[in-house]
């Protein structure tokens, strides 16, 4: 398999991002923050969660953000459902695209969302089914792909049967997350080619989380399997919520400037997408933590200008 022309990138920055930092922006700035993004040419911005607000103060009133957006309909704004409550108020809110989330770790499950793997399974059954009925589009996500904070290393083939169970209920997109940000190239390489040989590599997400400095590299390891999406937030929020202080997500900026040098195109415009990452870790009262963004707001000049 050769690497992708294109890469589509999955902003988890407004939901995943914003649920680990600690300063909770106002519905005001949630909008803002969403709106600048599909601005710089991102397509698909997951725009917050329908979980408890007790539990997830930071993404309360989600409800009020997509009422508030005004996108043209081809931003995929998805949305993520712990349960059918949380099904029912995203339908309420108009939401067109949901994710749901399972774990590879049965511990992870447990301590997470409450519930056994299989259990947590069953309960997203006929709410997946619903969804495509109603011809939402469902992503299903696989915390602790790589390892576990009670588990250690997760074995490939509890990855790949939790993968295969989402995409057998109708899961259209499997986000294979690196929750704690442990894995290094080539496990992550192994547990993506093992979950694609059972259900595709198109249906894949790679979700590579920056805790050891890893994320890129294991991107990288991925691509020549012939990945065609990978998340990634702004500004690389989000920390980790087993690791204080530890980096979050995948930088969106430092993953767009990889492609780029690589020729991948991604449709994003990296200098609109610095400004939008500096503006957010202000509005948060948190450092930068894209490499990408700290070199382009020094002045430097993007890929493809230097000789
Ligand atoms: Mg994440």
């Amino acid at each position: 398999m050769s690497r992708a022309r294109t890469i589509r990138i999955v902003e988890v920055g407004p939901r995943d991002g914003l649920q680990n930092e600690a300063r909770i922006l106002p519905v005001e700035a949630r909008i803002d923050l969403i709106k600048a993004l599909a601005e710089t040419g991102l397509g698909t911005i997951e725009a917050g969660s329908f979980v408890s607000p007790r539990h997830v103060p930071q993404l309360a009133a989600t409800a009020a953000v997509l009422a508030g957006l005004t996108l043209p309909p081809e931003v995929g704004l998805p949305v993520l459902v712990p349960n059918g409550r949380g099904f029912s108020d995203a339908l309420t809110a108009g939401a067109r695209s949901i994710a749901v989330f399972a774990a590879a770790s049965e511990c992870f499950s447990r301590h997470n969302i409450g519930r056994g793997i299989d259990q947590s399974l069953s309960d997203y059954r006929p709410i997946v089914a619903e969804a495509r009925a109603k011809g939402l589009r469902v992503r299903g996500y696989v915390s602790c792909s790589l390892g576990c904070p009670y588990e250690g290393r997760i074995a490939p083939s509890k990855v790949v049967d939790v993968a295969s169970r989402l995409a057998g209920m109708g899961c259209e997109e499997v986000s294979l997350a690196d929750t704690i940000g442990v894995g290094t190239p080539d496990v992550a390489r192994a547990m993506v080619a093992a979950v694609a040989q059972e259900i595709g590599i198109s249906r894949i997400a790679l979700h590579f989380h920056d805790t050891y400095g890893q994320a890129l590299a294991n991107v990288l390891a991925c691509l020549d399997l012939g990945v065609t999406t990978v998340d990634s937030a702004v500004s690389g929020l989000g920390g980790c919520p087993y690791a204080p202080g530890a980096s979050g997500n995948l930088a969106t900026e430092d993953l767009v400037y990889m492609l780029t040098g690589l020729g991948i195109e991604t449709g994003v415009d990296l200098r609109r997408l610095a400004a939008v990452g500096r503006a957010i870790c202000s509005s948060l009262g948190t450092r930068p933590r894209s490499r990408a963004g700290q070199a382009l707001s020094a002045g430097m000049a993007e890929e493809g200008a230097h000789v």
